[in-house]
């Protein structure tokens, strides 16, 4: 028998079914679950044969020679930039529009995060902007493939050859995606990949670095660990020595075997999961763009986006709410929505760091201010779909000049 008093009991079932179409949820079922359990039974919990499978089916997948698991796509950055030598008083080109992580980590060397603006259609790094904020300090660029659109990486190759810059893809939201018929993860130096809960493969927490350079990946294998020898982890087995050298000054990157059961699973549908995702941004697109308050995302058609996410953006003029007030009317019918990103150069951090004021970048500040991302993943059931077509078109109405 409950003891709970019906009226707060539907309190609780009011707050529980006012969110009908949450703005995430993760794709993880019964595979997920006996992965994970199979890991727990088998008694090795941290980095071990899981992982190693997990690299080598990753690395398969994308088609690249080297990927190297770690604890996020922050430790992914950060070691990647390590590999590649940036040091105190370099400077790294990043997008303002991104989140706070791919410059943070620049900070960790002792090195300038030089924030750029973006190109206003698919809110990818400009590579114009780029050139211009480029010193003879600058060592490297991260563009963000935004969305998960592939950014203009013909451009940014071709910048990057000119002025001698390593280039370092922040791929936390393009798993998978194609830039002319080529995976990302194949196309640059060194590539990071998330699987943050959020993103499109999820190991809860989690992340990968990809390169074709041998060097690269040996360097990222170690300072994962401690800076200790190569598969120091394995010490611990049957066959394993308890014998092990220091080399350098490491960090505690390393992933588990936890999380690369999980992402094993998640390998497995990661194609499937795309398929879906796309399916979801077509309907939108096909319902949304005829209306006069919104323009759907731009699709560059030279490259394939993994639709981690689906950016609206409010026409504001035609609208007499602002983007805040459409994200609270859709979130009073049950919509959850996000919005990405606040830029880097509006946060105080980066303001009284390295002196960024609002009006620096004006597109990225332009497109902020008319953005918001839509639930999109793949599970969504066709109801949630055609829901948040609906109360989109029925804000869009409603408050229309
Ligand atoms: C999520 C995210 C990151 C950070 O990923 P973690 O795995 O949480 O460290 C980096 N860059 C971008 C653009 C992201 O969206």
């Amino acid at each position: 028998m409950s003891t709970i008093p019906k009226a707060y009991q539907r309190q609780v079932n009011n707050a529980s079914t006012r969110l009908q179409v949450p703005f995430h949820r993760a794709p993880v079922g019964q595979e997920e679950v006996d992965a994970v359990s199979e890991v727990i039974r088998s008694g090795w919990l941290t980095m071990g044969p899981k992982t190693v499978e997990f690299e080598t089916e990753f690395a398969r997948y994308i088609g690249v020679k080297h990927a190297v698991a770690v604890s996020s796509c922050t430790a992914a950055l950060h070691l990647a930039l390590e590999a590649v030598g940036v040091r105190p008083g370099d400077e790294v080109l990043v997008p303002t529009t991104t989140f706070t992580a791919t410059a943070e980590v620049v900070t960790y060397l002792g090195a300038r995060p030089v924030l750029v603006d973006v190109e206003e259609k698919t809110l990818n790094l400009d590579p114009a902007d780029a050139v211009r904020r480029t010193t003879p300090r600058t060592r490297a660029v991260i563009p963000v493939h935004f969305g998960g659109q592939p950014c203009e990486m013909a451009r940014i190759h071709e910048l990057s050859a000119e002025l001698g810059l390593h280039v370092i893809e922040d791929a936390a939201h393009s798993l998978p995606a194609t830039y002319h018929g080529a995976n990302i993860g194949t196309l640059s130096e060194l590539t990071a990949f998330s699987f943050y809960a959020t993103k499109t493969l999820t190991t809860g927490e989690g992340g990968m670095v990809t390169t074709d350079n041998p060097g690269h990946a040996e360097r990222i294998r170690i300072m994962r660990l401690h800076g200790i020898g190569r598969d120091a982890w394995r010490r611990y087995s049957a066959t394993g020595s308890w014998y092990y050298q220091v080399l350098e000054a490491g960090f505690k990157y390393n992933m588990t075997d936890i999380q690369a059961a999980l992402g094993l699973a998640q390998l497995r549908k990661c194609s499937g999961m795309r398929s879906q995702r796309r399916q979801i941004a077509m309907q939108y697109t096909a319902a949304l763009e005829g209306l006069k308050e919104l323009e759907a995302p731009t699709v560059r058609d030279d490259r394939e986006s993994s639709w981690h996410l689906y950016v609206l953006r409010l026409r504001t003029d035609r609208l007499t709410i602002t983007r805040d007030d459409f994200i609270s009317a859709l979130r009073q019918r049950g919509i959850g929505t996000s919005v990405h990103f606040i830029p880097l150069h509006l946060h105080p951090y980066y303001q009284n760091t390295f002196g960024y004021r609002a009006g620096d970048f004006p597109v990225a500040e332009k497109e902020y201010e008319r953005c918001l991302s839509l639930p999109i993943y793949p599970d969504m059931t066709q109801e949630e779909i055609r829901r948040v077509i609906e109360v989109v078109s029925e804000v869009c109405e409603e408050h229309s000049v």
